[in-house]
């Protein structure tokens, strides 16, 4: 048998939430986005659960290569666009679209000779001041461009900051309208917490991330209120069962001890897996179906729980570290991050295996 700790990817869950993100912005053109390896899911495993998006986003010009390599047809936006003007041809003998937010971009642009012009979506910042264009030199900027040899269409994109709190969303809106009032390009606005709002962002094209995996972008709602399936279950074993004594204290440092006589499981996970370290004691996991509680710090490879709430476990005992049953954000949540976190940060030596269906279980 080998070490227990494998990520499962359910595509089935993929999909319902893609069509919920769908149902959510019925009119709008979907760009999946799929940077940091499709949140630490895997683009090349996840891509036939994103059939039906109109098109993918992401940053990393090597991804977007290989995806048309596997003969991806769709449109593929490069979310920062381009960082040298080395990327300029491949990014056009690839048709990928950029997003454009500096002016030293568009210089570049000015300058190149390519073997196609691109499809530019220019990025107005509206408030996340990050990446984009100020509000009052978008005429400007959209001027500029539509004089530029390389550039073929142009789209207008903006980034919200907020858009998860009630009332995070008006001044970024209103900014990007007066932006734009006038230019007669398709637009862009809605991450996840925008798609789930649609109704007061709007836009042509969306851009949801995090909801696709099932994570909720909001903190309020959870992503089973929201009608959203966690995809990857991030699943291990009891490897140990230690039996302390009161007063005793379990793993590095000693910052759990036990006030009573109980049992301690040692489970196959650790922080070099991507477990968050400064999860503290009482960070949920499920044993054998049923909730415990860390106690003691996350080590490299292993990590301890209190295992009164689960009796009948023991050495074998299936654990789930987050996902089916035991939502990554409440995870998140204890340690103080969010899902993204979590879900992008699952190290290369955890072994990946994709179901189709949910609920199958794979043994351990
Ligand atoms: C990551 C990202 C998104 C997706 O955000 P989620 O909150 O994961 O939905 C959308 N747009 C841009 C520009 C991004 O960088």
């Amino acid at each position: 048998m080998s070490r227990p700790l494998v990520a499962q990817v359910n595509l089935s869950a993929l999909r319902a939430n893609l069509a919920k993100a769908r149902e959510c912005a019925a009119d709008a053109q979907l760009l999946a986005v799929v940077k940091a390896d499709a949140y630490g899911h895997g683009i090349k495993r996840v891509l036939p659960a994103l059939a039906k998006a109109d098109g993918l986003a992401l940053l990393e010009l090597d991804a977007a290569v290989a995806l048309r390599e596997q003969h991806y047809a769709r449109r593929i936006l490069l979310l920062e666009g381009f960082f040298s003007d080395h990327e300029l041809p491949e990014i056009a003998a690839r048709r990928l679209a950029v997003v454009v937010h500096h002016v030293q971009q568009i210089e570049m642009l000015e300058a190149a000779t390519l073997p196609r012009p691109i499809e530019v979506f220019v990025k107005v910042n509206t408030g996340m001041n990050r990446l984009g264009f100020r509000p009052g030199e978008v005429h400007a900027i959209v001027d500029r461009l539509s004089q530029t040899a390389s550039v073929a269409v142009l789209r207008l994109l903006t980034h919200l900051a907020r858009a998860e709190e009630e009332d995070g969303l008006r001044e970024q809106l209103e900014a990007f309208e007066e932006a734009c009032q006038g230019l007669p390009y398709p637009r862009s606005l809605a991450n996840s917490a925008g798609v789930i709002r649609y109704r007061e962002v709007g836009g042509d094209y969306v851009r949801p991330g995090i909801m696709l995996y099932g994570s909720s972008p909001f903190p309020y709602d959870t992503a089973e209120m929201l009608g959203l399936t966690p995809v990857m279950t991030l699943k291990s074993a009891i490897i140990a069962i230690q039996d302390l004594k009161p007063n005793e204290s379990v793993g590095y440092g000693g910052i759990y001890t036990a006030a009573r006589a109980h049992r301690v499981g040692v489970i196959a996970c650790g922080y070099a897996d991507g477990y968050p370290r400064h999860a503290p004691n009482g960070t949920p996991v499920l044993v054998c179906g049923k909730k415990v509680r860390t106690a003691g710090r996350v080590s490299m490879d292993l990590m301890t729980v209190d295992l009164t709430d689960a009796p009948e476990a023991t050495v074998g005992s299936p654990v789930v570290l987050w996902g089916e049953g035991l939502p990554v954000d409440d995870v998140a949540a204890a340690a103080s991050t969010v899902g993204y976190q979590l879900l992008s940060a699952v190290a290369p030596r955890v072994p990946f295996v994709t179901t189709e269906v949910g609920k199958v279980d794979i043994e351990l």
